[in-house]
């Protein structure tokens, strides 16, 4: 039986001669694995709609392993995500993260929402580091390893300076700040950050502007609390930190900004 579904294909392998595996995040079902048949050929019908980060409706048939993907409809081919080197970065670090912190088949369309709106968003043009960092946040509730942000970590104070401790995960207020001598210092600006973007409704979200010094004091925190807890080891990670680098070489910085 094929059924249909919405999906953002995560990736691609080469299965003989013109065959894909194509692993579908689909809205319906979370993560699963299907054969086009042909579809490396490129005048194949499923050629473009299995491309990765391709979004669109697939008619597909399950089964324990690999199912078979029959056809696709593309909604959108996020192109501007895989022309642009630094967006096909990002993307393919969320992806990546995303792929190694879920299961087969088990659905959550809370996260195909995120995926999929902060892939949007970053084919608009949004500042691609912000969305990373607001997806980073995001997705350590999914990952189950939130951090405390309402109140000190140590002593549940709600007032004073704050700095972050990966080792309390969370929060140090500055009376409890000597239990961490490898805090981070935060400004006050990414304490209010660090929060909105965890709690922040995606679908609201409105212009960002952070400068580089805030953004560098967020990449420290969020860099070193997923190498602590989340137990991934990402590829995707290291290309985008080298991209980073000639990034700032090219002094590219500015001109994504929003
Ligand atoms: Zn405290």
């Amino acid at each position: 039986m094929f059924e249909k579904c919405e999906a953002i294909v995560m990736r691609t392998v080469d299965y003989g001669e013109t065959n894909k595996i194509v692993t579908l995040f689909t809205r319906e079902w979370g993560k699963v694995a299907a054969m086009a048949r042909g579809a490396k050929k490129p005048s194949s019908r499923l050629s473009a709609v299995t491309q990765p980060l391709a979004y669109g409706h697939y008619l597909v048939r399950r089964s324990r392993g690999v199912g078979l993907l029959h056809q696709g409809e593309l909604i959108d081919s996020m192109r501007a995500l895989r022309e642009d080197l630094f967006a096909a970065a990002y993307a393919a670090y969320i992806v990546e993260l995303t792929d190694k912190s879920t299961e087969e088949q088990k659905r959550n369309p809370y996260l195909f929402e995120l995926l999929l709106q902060t892939l949007q968003y970053m084919s608009e043009g949004r500042d691609l580091e912000i969305m990373t960092f607001i997806y980073e946040m995001k997705m350590l509730s999914v990952l189950g390893i939130p951090p405390v942000l309402d109140r000190c970590a140590r002593c549940g104070a709600t007032e004073g300076r704050f700095s972050f401790s990966v080792k309390e995960a969370g929060f140090l207020c500055h009376r409890c700040e000597a239990a961490d001598p490898h805090r981070f210092s935060l400004s006050p600006a990414s304490a209010r950050l660090l929060r909105l973007f965890y709690h922040l409704d995606l679908a609201r979200l409105g212009a960002i502007s952070v400068k580089e010094g805030t953004k560098a004091e967020l990449r420290a925190v969020l860099s070193s609390y997923y190498d602590e807890y989340a137990g991934l080891s990402l590829k995707a990670k290291r290309f985008l930190e080298q991209i980073a680098e000639l990034k700032d070489k090219l002094d590219l910085g500015g001109e994504r900004e929003t």
